[in-house]
């Protein structure tokens, strides 16, 4: 049964190749490019970081990293990690970022406490403004678009694809910026991407505005550029190998 299907498939590819060979030659639907692609040397794995990347934490120093109010960012670094100082509020990069590809790596607290919302909040603020949430999911009820790899209070995850509390996790982000006009109209919304562990989670979800915890969402006209910024939620979230590319 298995020959004969091959056979036919033989046969129909077959057919398939004569009949392409005997049509008139189409023309390109576009004009050639001109330019090579610029070549990238990839990492030695997936995470790690390419020839053209910004790494933004290195695992030893926070110098790439700010206050909300501009001073020396003063999480804790330690084992190649660092991780949030409750307290201490969030951190943002010196450097600013519009269209981006991000990878970040994230890990709760192994030993759980608290419930929903007040287990291993972090985040990811794109621009600052809008926030690609980090929290235990495994084992966590809370509402779903607040849960980990939501577009806090927009979009839930396609899929819940969490690790164990404790795991290192893995984000990897596309970000289109918005693109506001003269007035500061929003003409073109932010969109994202984002695979979780390598699991698909954000499909070029539309972001809708800032990603307020306590009214609807809204742009408010912004530079083309601004800092990433991780979230203070009160607990011990870790991070580590943060590289980032500009798209
Ligand atoms: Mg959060």
């Amino acid at each position: 049964m298995v020959k004969t299907c091959f056979a036919i498939a033989a046969l129909l590819a077959g057919a398939a190749s004569s009949s392409r060979a005997q049509a008139p030659a189409a023309a390109p639907p576009y004009p050639a490019p001109k330019n090579a692609p610029p070549i990238v040397t990839p990492g030695i794995t997936n995470s790690d970081p390419p020839s053209d990347a910004i790494v933004l934490f290195n695992g030893r120093d926070l110098s790439r990293w700010r206050t909300d109010n501009g001073g020396p960012a003063q999480w804790i670094v330690r084992d190649g990690y660092m991780e949030v100082k409750p307290g201490a509020g969030g951190i943002a990069t010196v450097d600013k970022f519009g269209d981006a590809q991000l990878h970040i790596e994230w890990a709760t607290p192994s030993v759980v406490k608290g419930e929903g919302q007040e287990r291993g909040n972090s985040g990811v603020f794109l621009m600052e403004r809008y926030e690609v949430q980090v929290l235990d999911s495994y084992q966590n009820d809370t509402y779903y678009h607040g849960q980990a790899g939501a577009i806090y209070k927009q979009w839930p995850p396609l899929v819940n694809a969490s690790r164990k509390p404790g795991e290192w996790q893995t984000y990897d982000i596309i970000f289109h910026a918005p693109r506001f006009d003269e007035m500061g109209k929003v003409v073109d919304r932010a969109r994202m991407t984002v695979l979780h562990n390598g699991v698909l989670i954000q499909n070029n979800a539309e972001v809708y505005g800032l990603t307020y915890n306590d009214r609807a969402p809204v742009y408010i006209a912004h530079g083309p550029q601004e800092s990433l910024a991780l979230q203070d939620h009160g607990n011990p979230v870790r991070y580590r190998n943060i590289w980032i590319r500009r798209l």
